[in-house]
């Protein structure tokens, strides 16, 4: 690459938006980016979409925060570093000492580094004392998380991106991966034009880019996929497209409530779980659920399950992912190349900082958890410090978080690297909470104003991506290193940097003493050393010369896993490896299959609310389109947010393409431009998620999953007037 480019260096790197991770190379000449390319020797074999390959103009945007600002009266003053970091350790010494640890709180995301994440819990959870840390990943995969830790024992999926090109049979649930994964989505489209009778499955309410290529799609009423997958594991049993030996030797039927039960009792409680009364309740045809699933049940053929917000947001999310397991668990099609079920993940680190470094409000680093006094007592000596130092109080997740700035229990409330004055659902109640008098608002930011730094007391300049070094961890437990490519711009900082400065202003430098990311990341090691994560082989050196590694990788010869559970005879994974094994995490080796019944989601339609409302993504945008707004060809496409309708209902409604229509619900409205759309599903309104315009999330629901505490952005009721 040198060669060919004379004076521009390059340097490696992955990209800064999807959980895909596509690995690339940033090109810079002096202090600017000019270009990017993708790794051909990366999982994503060179290739980038729209978004990525767009990356360098992110950095010179125009709004990029370029000095701290502190807020005077409506509007903001320049500050310098000293003053700013100065007023918000004040206020945080404060609030600590009037109203004790729990009154301040930390919410971060799955866009910052690895090493800036372990750092604000570190700091959070052992020097400030309190477990109130969450982030934006409690909004995007709690509920898959949930899903596997219940399942199998450990979070994370057992496979890899490289199933994808060994599946015979996709099953696409609540993901619409050609806009939101296309990466991916082109590796699916590969494998179907390689023939083998690919056969590609699309549950989804709405045609999508991605139901373009299926063989199947099925379209069904928003909330009713719980029938839906218990009705194809009907059919699976009714047809004997189940493998017995499997579920005898690894396959646990029931737990907790259920524990106990046998593959009868689970036969009985799917008697009436019939495609015909499934069908009745989605608005769907019965003989297509059949057909879903005998494709996926097939004998001899490998089937793969991908699935994202569609299932994760949800009030039922944590059930509806338990299904996908199970249908993967009665037929025995999981741990072989091309049958695994693959969450697909929103953010490039979500999966990396938060989930497997415990940065949220119940977990501590690497499947640790608070409530364990076990867990405690081994972070408290990995972090030097006295025994009993981390409470054992869970703290706030999401939402709980936002209401306790509403109600004034947290007073003080540090947002890093996202932005949930735009992202979170119901926004208008956590935007008036995050302006209370009375509470005090820190944002790090890259750009301003966003909808969360407009309503901040202090915006601090954070450095983007290609201007800081740290290690981001994607979809399928691959971890990569991103090399600095130029200097921040202005006086911003990367995010670890100011953590450390407010560390050492809040009395705790000795628990962030890093000089330098790699630092921290050899102190990362050690807290994943003998843990169910175990990378501790993954130095940086390693980091540097690979194209991203996969954990497990425990010494430093190891190889790296791409799958942590494996059947039968696999190419990649020798039989002795060390790391085959059983259902890992748990202590019978079985993984469960559960008893999940249809239930309705948190809100449905009515007289009053009578269409149902769904958000979600398009293809050259992401977000809260902080970013992807900043690049000039993005923003003139598919910028604004529309809400897309089907003929009938806008016939019914008086509704021509591109009207201006209210659509409110219960807890609040917005004006949109209406796009009448075949592809819609009559009594369905959807709306993209990424116009800081018009906020789709005045609209959206903030129930939540009862385990996972993820909120139910996928579904509520409204009604939709001319506006
Ligand atoms: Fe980036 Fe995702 Fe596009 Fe890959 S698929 S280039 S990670 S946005």
């Amino acid at each position: 690459l040198a060669a060919e480019d004379g004076d521009t260096r390059w340097t490696k790197s992955v990209c800064r938006y999807c959980g895909t991770g596509c690995g690339l190379y940033v090109g810079a000449r002096g202090d600017q980016v000019v270009a990017v390319r993708g790794d051909p020797e990366d999982h994503n074999a060179g290739f980038l979409c729209v978004k990525g390959a767009l990356l360098p103009q992110i950095l010179s945007a125009p709004d990029r925060l370029l000095h701290p600002l502190i807020r005077k009266g409506n509007g903001f003053q320049r500050a310098s570093w000293d003053e700013a970091m100065g007023l918000v350790a004040a206020k945080f010494q404060e609030a600590i000492q009037k109203f004790g640890p729990d009154a301040v709180g930390f919410y971060g995301s799955g866009q910052g580094l690895t090493e800036e994440t372990y750092a604000a819990n570190k700091l959070f959870k052992a020097g400030l004392r309190t477990n109130n840390v969450d982030g934006n990943p409690r909004l995007c995969m709690a509920s898959a998380t949930a899903g596997y830790v219940g399942t199998y024992g450990k979070d994370e999926p057992m496979g890899c991106y490289e199933d994808l090109d060994h599946a015979d049979v996709f099953l696409i649930i609540g993901s619409n991966t050609a806009e939101a994964h296309p990466v991916l989505f082109r590796r699916i489209v590969r494998r179907k034009e390689a023939g083998r009778n690919v056969k590609v499955i699309v549950l989804d309410p709405r045609r999508t880019a991605t139901s373009r290529i299926a063989d199947l799609h099925l379209s069904f009423k928003p909330g009713a996929d719980l029938a839906i997958l218990n009705a194809m594991a009907h059919v699976l049993f009714a047809e004997g497209l189940v493998d017995d030996a499997f579920m005898k030797d690894q396959v646990a039927f029931g737990e907790g409530a259920e524990a106990n039960k046998t593959r009868a009792d689970y036969e009985k409680s799917l008697a009436a779980c019939t495609p015909q009364a499934a069908a009745a309740l989605a608005g769907c045809n019965a003989e297509d659920i059949v057909r879903a699933a005998r494709w996926f049940g097939e004998k001899g053929r490998t089937a793969t399950s991908l699935w994202c917000m569609g299932l994760n947001q949800r009030t039922q999310g944590v059930w509806v992912n338990q299904l996908v397991h199970n249908l993967h668990l009665v037929t025995g099609k999981i741990g072989v190349p091309g049958s695994t079920p693959l969450s697909l993940t929103g953010q490039p680190n979500a999966c990396g900082g938060v989930r497997d470094g415990g940065a949220l409000s119940h977990l501590l680093p690497y499947g640790r958890v608070v409530a364990n006094e076990k867990h405690r007592a081994e972070m408290e000596k990995l972090w030097g410090v006295a025994p009993g130092t981390i409470s054992p109080k869970p703290g706030l997740p999401t939402v709980d978080l936002f209401r306790a700035l509403e109600d004034g229990k947290l007073k003080c409330l540090y947002v890093m690297c996202t932005n949930p004055g735009q992202s979170l659902p119901n926004v208008d109640r956590y935007r008036k909470a995050m302006r209370r008098e009375g509470a005090f608002l820190v944002v790090t930011e890259a750009f301003h104003p966003t909808r969360t730094s407009e309503l901040a007391d202090v915006v601090l300049p954070a450095a983007l991506w290609a201007e800081k070094e740290g290690v981001y961890g994607c979809t399928e437990r691959r971890y990569h290193l991103l090399e600095r490519a130029v200097a921040p711009r202005g006086e911003a900082r990367p995010d670890l940097d100011i953590l450390c400065d407010l560390a050492a202003r809040l009395g705790h430098g000795k628990l962030l003493p890093f000089k330098a990311p790699a630092e921290a990341w050899t102190e990362i090691l050690e807290t994943a050393r003998g843990t169910a994560y175990d990378f501790s082989g993954m130095t940086r050196a390693r980091l540097q010369q690979s194209h991203g590694l996969l954990w497990p990788l425990p010494s430093a010869g190891h190889p790296g896993t791409k799958r942590r559970y494996v059947r039968g005879e696999d190419p990649f994974v020798p039989a002795d490896h060390p790391l085959r094994m059983k259902f890992y995490g748990r202590p019978d080796g079985r993984a469960v299959v559960w008893f999940r019944p249809q239930r309705d989601p948190g809100e449905v339609v009515d007289a009053a609310y009578p269409l149902w409302f769904t958000t979600g993504r398009v293809l050259e945008h992401w977000h809260t389109g902080t970013m992807t707004r900043n690049c000039r060809e993005l923003r003139h496409a598919n910028a604004e947010a529309l809400a897309e309708l089907h003929p009938q209902d806008a016939a019914r409604l008086g509704v021509k393409d591109g009207d201006r229509v209210r659509v409110s619900s219960r807890r609040g409205a917005e004006t949109f431009r209406a796009k009448v759309a075949e592809g819609a599903r009559l009594g369905v309104v959807f709306v993209q998620m990424h116009d800081p315009d018009h906020l789709c999330n005045r609209v959206t629901h903030d129930a939540v999953d009862p385990v996972s505490r993820q909120p139910e952005f996928k579904i509520c009721a409204v009604k939709l007037e001319k506006a």
